[in-house]
């Protein structure tokens, strides 16, 4: 089977090393550069917006956590206020059962309002704890405020640095894109058509549609190449078509030796 072969009627190209290759193949190598470059270029675009997204939910769990310290703290003091309330109600209980004890007239009646007393002195000393326990737990939550409410400040700047990158980085990368994507217009021009068609549908369905060939070897299917074949991709100025994966092949320029180790 002969290698299936299209020749353009473009004009070779030149080479920096003044090898001449096919100006077809000079320009889809450069546009598949582009077509990457393009491809990097909206990647690293789109990244921006998750980052920010991801800062974003960071950020909304600290404000969270901050509100629920905040309730917490505000639960606590209502607590408080219940508890010496209480402890008030139970302070006019006493002096009522004092007032009370003036008047009694068995020692029984007696002994029951003193109990009553020892009662209302135990459930003071019982809230008082509760309160104190409140309050410990008030100062744990100001330093725990302290710390989330840093957190939020910290993450709050960066997210704004975040944007701001994202700001700068978007723009920068829009003016290149705008840049490669007139070269790429450029270069579609240039290139026989019959070529481009080829080249473009072999890169819609294999990612690439164009592939250098080392060591006989097709880089872009790592199929290894008819004797045939890799003769007319070394010239490098046809249009040769990989037999397995049907990129267009070139081949690298060859590398030319010095002449003083041209004798081996
Ligand atoms: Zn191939």
């Amino acid at each position: 089977m002969k290698p299936e072969k299209v020749t353009s009627g473009c004009a070779p190209g030149l080479l920096n090393s003044g090898y001449l290759m096919h100006a077809d193949l000079e320009h889809l190598i450069e546009l598949q550069d582009v077509d990457a470059a393009i491809a990097r270029l909206n990647a690293e675009i789109a990244t921006f917006p998750k980052r920010v997204a991801a800062i974003e939910t960071k950020l909304n769990r600290a404000k969270a956590q901050v509100e629920q310290v905040k309730a917490a703290t505000k639960a606590g003091e209502q607590a408080k206020r219940g508890y010496e309330s209480e402890i008030q109600t139970q302070q006019q209980k006493i002096s009522k059962y004092k007032d009370q004890s003036l008047n009694v007239k068995t020692n029984a009646e007696y002994k029951a309002l003193l109990q009553e007393v020892n009662f209302a002195e135990d459930a003071i000393k019982g809230l008082e704890d509760k309160i104190l326990e409140l309050m410990m737990d008030a100062d744990t939550k100001k330093d725990e405020l302290k710390a989330v409410e840093l957190e939020l400040k910290a993450e709050t700047a960066e997210i704004e640095h975040e944007k701001e990158q994202a700001r700068q980085v978007t723009a920068r990368d829009e003016a290149e894109l705008k840049t490669i994507h007139a070269r790429r217009d450029e270069l579609r021009k240039v290139i026989s058509p019959d070529t481009l068609q080829h080249y473009e549908r072999v890169l819609k369905f294999r990612g690439s549609g164009i592939a250098v060939e080392k060591n006989g070897m097709c880089m872009g299917c790592r199929v290894y190449l008819r004797p045939q074949v890799i003769q007319h991709v070394h010239t490098n100025n046809e249009i040769v078509f990989c037999d397995q994966c049907q990129r267009i092949l070139y081949s690298e320029p060859p590398a030319i030796a010095p002449p003083s180790e041209a004798s081996a």
